[in-house]
């Protein structure tokens, strides 16, 4: 039976092979629970929106003879529906992001255009915020990986640093090279983020206020879907902050060479 062939094998490896199987047990484990916290969390977070959004639609009907509390309802309701259509969004991409170690659509890709499009995606947003965003040149930098999800993580980041800020306040973002590696910095004069709570913002459905982060939609993942798309890319995403004293959110990536000739793990240059 296959305990027999266990130890059969725990036999033939020696003392060595017996601490392989059992560190491969361990993470065997440890992905199955990290991934039915995961359903856990998904489905707590799930159920908060679908829940307004079911009452709303109950004493909306209710109120049916009231067409201003009939309006008022379905504001509320597009709200919620809009945070839902967000938070699954994110889900889904966030899913997208640690099925594959893999790249699909891997390429050359020059960091100015990343800034632009990132820039491009969040220019409602700073705008009805009263931020200004600001960029400096990258001097034709560029990294080998995939133009969407880099797109996605930077605007990830320049989306929290409007966030977390107070109208009329600046967004900047550099980028500069250091040993080998693009570093793209997203820097905000916001609320800042405390010690204990930096070494936690990047966990799945992590926020610091639940209640802002609401109002703001925001779901906790966006930062641990830099993280992953950072990691695929060979690279990191580090946080800096001080309450207060505004945050800046630093992702490092391999520079590719003129000749191309760098390697990202689960990826094939051309
Ligand atoms: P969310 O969707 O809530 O923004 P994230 O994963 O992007 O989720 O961020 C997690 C938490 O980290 C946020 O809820 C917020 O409390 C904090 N945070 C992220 N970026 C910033 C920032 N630039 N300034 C202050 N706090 C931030």
């Amino acid at each position: 039976d296959d305990d027999a062939v266990i130890d059969v094998r725990i036999g033939a490896l020696g003392e060595t092979g017996v601490l392989l199987l059992a560190d491969d047990l361990t993470r065997a484990v440890r992905v199955e629970e990290t991934r039915r916290d995961f359903v856990a969390n998904v489905s707590h977070e799930l159920k908060t929106p679908v829940g307004a959004i079911t009452l709303l639609a109950e004493t909306m009907e209710d109120a049916a003879e009231d067409p201003d509390a009939v309006r008022r309802f379905a504001e509320r309701m597009q709200t919620e529906s809009r945070r839902l259509g967000h938070l699954v969004q994110e889900i889904i991409e966030l899913s997208r992001v640690q099925g594959s170690s893999a790249l699909p659509d891997a390429e050359p890709v020059e960091i100015d255009d990343v800034v632009a499009e990132a820039v491009a995606l969040n220019r409602n947003f700073a705008l009805g915020s009263r931020i200004e965003v600001v960029t400096g040149g990258t001097g034709g930098l560029r990294v080998f990986g995939s133009a969407s999800m880099l797109t996605t993580a930077l605007s990830n980041l320049v989306s929290n640093a409007i966030s977390y800020s107070e109208p009329d306040t600046r967004v900047g973002i550099s980028v500069r090279r250091d040993q080998g590696m693009v570093e793209l910095s997203v820097k905000d004069q916001g609320m800042g983020i405390s010690k204990e709570n930096l070494e936690r913002v990047f966990e799945r459905f992590f926020r610091v206020d639940r209640a802002r982060s609401r109002a703001t939609g925001g779901s906790g993942l966006g930062l641990a879907i830099v993280k992953h798309i950072a990691t695929d890319h060979g690279g990191e995403v580090t946080a800096w902050s001080m309450a207060g004293q505004g945050s800046t959110f630093t992702l490092r990536l391999p520079e590719m060479g003129r000749t191309g000739a760098v390697t990202v793990s689960g990826a094939t240059p051309p």
